[in-house]
């Protein structure tokens, strides 16, 4: 139930994601899971309900061990990446077997996201504050491994398919 409530809030967030599953939003959005907020309040709670930093600190510090974990035993890495992909490739418009209209290369997110000319400026911006070489394997790791570099990528991947939205609203 609250995962429902939870997927309501980050679909207004992030409106190019009507078909995006639950996980992979949460790691473009870099939102805490739901229940885990829950889990931090509950500490919170029994620690006197987090009048001090140090507390709150600690607590939010356990919450996200606790993403890192579950994302490190539940599931492959592989496969939130699979999951992820198929899921920009949703937000793009992307269609099977179609080519680039910037770079004529093979239609893809990664070929969007990693190495087409025309989000090149976008990458720079992106890499600049990166300490990592972006691959298509390296993004969701990072992604919810370093909440940072999380954001950087999320904000990158969101910027993209705003400018691609926008290029098909004009086309159609
Ligand atoms: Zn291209």
């Amino acid at each position: 139930m609250l995962e429902g409530v939870q997927r309501c809030m980050l679909l207004r967030v992030g409106s190019a994601y009507r078909t995006t599953s639950t996980v992979a939003l949460q790691v473009i959005t870099g939102v805490i899971p739901i229940d885990l907020v829950v889990e931090d309040h509950r500490y919170l709670h029994e620690m006197g309900n987090g009048q001090e930093l140090a507390i709150r600190k600690a607590a939010r510090e356990k919450t996200l061990n606790l993403w890192q974990r579950r994302w490190e035993l539940n599931e492959e890495k592989g496969q939130w990446t699979k999951r992820l992909l198929s899921d920009l490739n949703h937000g793009l418009g992307i269609s099977e077997n179609a080519f680039c209209v910037y770079c004529g290369e093979e239609d893809s997110p990664e070929q969007t996201m990693l190495y087409c000319h025309r989000w090149a400026p976008y990458r720079i911006a992106s890499y600049g504050e990166l300490d990592f070489q972006l691959t298509a394997e390296t993004l969701v790791a990072h992604m919810i491994e370093d909440k940072r570099q999380g954001n950087t990528i999320g904000n990158m991947i969101r910027k993209i398919i705003r400018k691609e939205k926008e290029r098909r609203a004009r086309e159609n």
